[in-house]
């Protein structure tokens, strides 16, 4: 009845017994690492191997938040680059990733929180971010729909004001960074599990597949949730990564009320309005560590709680749907972008926890830049794995955990 819809990223291409690089893991990463080998550097023998289907990691199931205020010194830039990188990329991939700039604002909720802030504005603008701490009563012009009486478990006393981030559509990215990179000579192959990596000589010489053995000299290891398993099971390199679920909701759709993102970390609670309606809204990730993509009644109720005193006007409002994903969090919540001094051509793009979303798009440039070179660029030389046993963390916790009254 209907004619056969050809997939989005091209004809299913057969899987070859040779690439001149591996990248394991269908998300964000491995797609994003792709599509600038092929384009940037001309390395089009390459083959995103994803387990299940592109996008089935926490690149399918983020709330799609987007900003460049992060805390350090390090990772603003990155994340700079990578918010300019959203419009560039819809029009290079021919492919609209639904970018809107909203802007975020993270609430404070006591004097310490606004103080602490002010280094984060400080830092942002140094780089050359706009940030801006702004009080309660410039938060409800901006959002009428917050909720700044006093008579709240955390009333509100201002928020760091971010007006260049926003939301994108997160599947819209993925499908589009497969698209891209099928379009440059890539070969993307879903239901393909790496099994094992193969070493020689202190090189990268193979992966092995459910599917059969392939030759490369390069493996990018882009796993997310999966990543630190994967690198010890296979290579037996330890990665300080813990596993912990993040979970999510969406409202039933309703008509615009919240034109900006919202965040409190005393609330332990976010939300943003999508395109369609919806109030995306998440949390914390789980405090415990595990492997579980299950939503619990307590992260429901936390969820409704905190929204009902945020945003008033939702009570009563309906969720539609929860899920949740996993996150590779390291000690200082900053990822690992890497090679590694033992085995040549194993190239690792993981731990990325709560941020991996708003960053794949430089992190793939800059990965790509590092597996064609192999020298790693400027922009990776901190978020080495090295620097764990350098005494070289990062704080990036402070970006997201500082602000609540209680620590
Ligand atoms: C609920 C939730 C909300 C979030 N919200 C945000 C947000 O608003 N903003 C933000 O910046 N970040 C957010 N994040 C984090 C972000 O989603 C992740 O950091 C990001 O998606 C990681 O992308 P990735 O490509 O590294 O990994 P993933 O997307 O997890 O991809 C890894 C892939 O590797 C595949 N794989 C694993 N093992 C193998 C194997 N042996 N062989 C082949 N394939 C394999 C997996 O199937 C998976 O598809 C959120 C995460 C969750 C769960």
């Amino acid at each position: 009845m209907f004619g056969r819809v050809k997939p989005l990223w091209g004809e299913k291409s057969s899987l070859k017994s040779n690439y001149d690089a591996v990248i394991i893991g269908g998300g964000l990463h491995g797609l994003a690492a792709a599509y600038f080998l092929a384009r940037d550097h001309n390395m089009r023998n390459v083959a995103v191997l994803e387990k299940r289907f592109i996008g089935f990691g926490g690149s399918g199931r983020n709330t799609a938040i987007v900003r460049a205020n992060q805390r350090t010194q390090e990772n603003v830039p990155l994340y700079k680059e990578a918010l300019a990188l959203w419009p560039v990329l819809t029009k290079d991939l021919d492919y609209n990733l639904m970018f809107f700039n909203c802007g975020n604002l993270n609430l404070m909720h006591s004097e310490a929180a606004m103080n602490a802030a002010r280094m984060n504005v400080a830092t942002a603008q140094f780089h050359g971010v706009e940030s801006h701490l702004i009080d309660a009563k410039q938060c409800k012009e901006l959002v009428p729909a917050l909720n700044i009486l006093a008579d709240i478990t955390y009333p509100i006393f201002g928020a760091m004001y971010h007006p260049p981030g926003g939301i994108l559509r997160h599947d819209a990215i993925v499908w589009g960074l497969a698209k891209g990179a099928a379009e440059h000579g890539v070969h993307v192959h879903q239901q393909t599990e790496v099994t094992g990596i193969g070493v020689e000589n202190g090189k990268i010489v193979s992966v092995e597949t459910d599917k059969g053995q392939i030759k490369t000299p390069r493996v990018l290891n882009a796993a997310g949730g999966y990543s630190a398993a994967l690198s010890y099971q296979m290579l037996g390199i330890k990665l300080p990564i813990s596993v912990l679920t993040i979970q999510a909701m969406v409202t039933q759709p309703l008509k615009p009320l919240l034109n900006h993102v919202v965040s409190s970390g005393a609330y332990h609670a976010y939300a943003n309005q999508t395109l369609k309606g919806e109030i995306a809204t998440g949390a914390h990730m789980d405090s415990w560590p595990n492997y579980t993509t299950q939503t619990t009644a307590y992260y429901i109720k936390h969820q409704a709680e905190a929204l009902a005193e945020m945003l008033p006007c939702l009570r009563g409002v309906k969720f539609m749907r929860h899920w949740g994903g996993l996150a590779d969090m390291t000690p200082d919540m900053a990822p690992i972008m890497d090679g590694n001094d033992s085995i040549e051509g194993y190239f690792m793009d993981c731990g990325w926890g709560y941020f991996g979303f708003k960053s794949c798009a430089a992190s793939g440039k800059y990965m790509a830049q590092f597996m064609a070179s192999g020298n790693c660029p400027n922009m990776l030389k901190p978020f080495s794995l090295r620097r764990f046993e350098q005494h070289r963390l990062m704080g990036e916790t402070a970006a997201v955990v500082n602000y609540t009254p209680d620590n």
